[in-house]
């Protein structure tokens, strides 16, 4: 039995509609990666016989996005070849040519590393021999290689190459604060690897991005299983051996069920770390979830643009990454960058999510999420226009036809939205930065205690992105 808070399934990766469904924009998530073999979301597809169907719900792309720079268009083929070319290029640069090389080899690797052995969280030293000695031996020795990519930061190998080049340190940092959430300095380098090189698989979900999620759904349903929307978990209790979930009397009168107190022997829960260190009244769990709380006090949180504009729009692809020339109001990430925006673009072909000659946009970028609470609400406002107005702008300076065209149903979200429709506190999103001074392994782990409460989305190990939230979650699958 699932329990879900929302009147929708999908969290950060969801949608909602506008003028009775003609247009559709994604909330958080909006590209797919890890569908092809050997990669995790591709592998349970695979297992739950869906991978066919879910394919004619994806588009793939030959350009993972685009990366709009000072005044240079990177293009971010998936092609290697051209990708390669395409750094040759813009960074006139073999050191960085021979970097990629090393990127497209290990992040091969990793990926055949985490697809042969499915629980890559050990918890003492006895899994860790276990883990070695299972399965592809040889593999796994190779593999060790990349151990110690899980302690050193990514600035550590730009300098084994001698890469000085400002142009592309800026062009990587943006792309990892999209995938690991962290800069070149912190980020390990093995999640840099696995980040920098995503883009090389980019599928758009045709329609939305929580189709796939609701084809998953629909299998689980049609097996007998139930699912209960809107209703909202408050506490989570233990009587007599039974876990006992109370869940928001007043959302609950919606619910297709109007129960809200539910009794189960196991509790698997997606909420991140800090949701539930206020929903378990177990004192032994409850301690061990506020030391990872302390551990990891807290996450970015996201500013989100969406609107549609009367517009035709066919760029190569439909994603844009737009590098701010000065700070983001509101959105400072580092001290030394001036930030970015992403910029998700409907199909001007498919007008899947708009009619013909529409084009609908979701647009995101990193902010300090505790910046936005404790505001008075004319503060609130204000801060809210001053973000949404640069970003627009931003996007109208790179694509100028879209300045004066007519543009309906504009609204943003900030943290305290994604806070009150995904129910993570502080709107902290994107799981836990990767930092190379706290290693991915001491990432909080799927069960804290001797209590059957098990944790199994983005806070948790490997935590970043759909696929890596599905990995964590057929681990736990496979552990149970
Ligand atoms: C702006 C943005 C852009 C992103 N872009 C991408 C991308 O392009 N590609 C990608 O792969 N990933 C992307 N991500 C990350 C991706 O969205 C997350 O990794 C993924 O959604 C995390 O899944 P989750 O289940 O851990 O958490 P969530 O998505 O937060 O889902 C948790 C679910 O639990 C429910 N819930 C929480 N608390 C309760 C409660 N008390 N009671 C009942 N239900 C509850 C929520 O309603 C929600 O449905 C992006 C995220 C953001 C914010």
């Amino acid at each position: 039995m699932i329990l879900e808070s929302h009147s929708k399934i999908g969290g950060c990766a969801s949608n909602f509609y506008r003028s009775d469904r003609e247009f559709s924009f994604d909330v958080g998530a909006t590209t797919i990666s890890g569908f092809d073999s050997p990669k995790p979301l591709g592998k349970l597809l695979d297992e739950l016989k869906l991978k066919d169907q879910a394919r004619t719900k994806l588009k793939k792309l030959d350009i993972g996005m685009k990366v709009f720079y000072k005044d240079e268009i990177i293009t971010r083929f998936s092609d290697q070849n051209k990708w390669l070319d395409e750094n040759e290029r813009v960074f006139k640069d073999t050191k960085i040519i021979e970097l990629w090389k090393q990127i497209f080899k290990d992040e091969k690797l990793a990926w055949q590393l985490l697809n042969q052995n499915e629980n890559l969280m050990p918890c003492n030293g006895a899994q860790y021999f276990k883990i070695l000695f299972s399965k592809d031996f040889l593999l796994n020795l190779k593999g060790l290689k990349l151990l110690p990519y899980l302690y050193k930061p990514f600035s550590q190998l730009l300098d084994s190459y001698k890469i000085d080049n400002v142009d592309f340190i800026n062009f990587i940092n943006e792309q990892l604060m999209i995938t690991t959430q962290s800069d070149y300095q912190k980020s390990p380098i093995l999640s840099a690897i696995m980040g920098l090189n995503y883009p090389q698989e980019v599928y758009y979900p045709i329609g939305s991005i929580k189709n796939i999620g609701e084809l998953i759904l629909q299998q689980y349903q049609e097996s007998g299983n139930e699912i209960y929307l809107r209703q909202e978990v408050e506490s989570i209790e233990k009587i007599n051996g039974l876990y006992s979930i109370k869940t928001n009397i007043e959302k609950s009168k919606k619910s297709t069920c109007q129960e809200n107190e539910f009794l189960t022997k196991a509790v698997i829960s997606n909420a991140p770390i800090w949701t539930m260190k206020d929903l378990v009244k177990i004192d032994q769990y409850k301690k061990k979830i506020e030391l990872e709380c302390k551990k990891n006090p807290e996450s970015w949180g996201a500013f989100t643009v969406y609107f549609v504009a009367k517009i035709k729009l066919d760029l190569g692809t439909n994603y844009l990454q737009i590098h701010a020339p000065k700070a983001i109001p509101n959105c400072k990430t580092h001290p030394h960058s001036n930030g970015s925006i992403f910029v998700t673009i409907s199909d001007s072909k498919l007008n899947d999510r708009a009619p013909e000659g529409w084009t609908s946009f979701t647009i995101s970028t990193h902010t300090n999420a505790k910046q936005w609470f404790q505001l008075s609400k004319n503060e609130y406002q204000e801060r809210k226009i001053q973000t949404q107005e640069f970003i627009i702008d931003l996007l109208c300076s790179t694509i100028p036809e879209l300045r004066h065209c007519e543009k309906s149903f504009l609204i943003s979200g900030t943290p305290h939205s994604f806070e009150h429709y995904t129910k993570r506190k502080v709107g902290f999103v994107g799981g836990i930065a990767h930092d190379y001074s706290k290693p991915l392994i001491f990432m909080p782990q799927q069960r804290l205690s001797n209590e059957k409460i098990y944790l199994a989305g983005d806070t948790t190990f490997p935590g970043q992105g759909i696929t890596a939230v599905v990995y964590s979650a057929m681990s736990l699958v496979n552990r149970l």
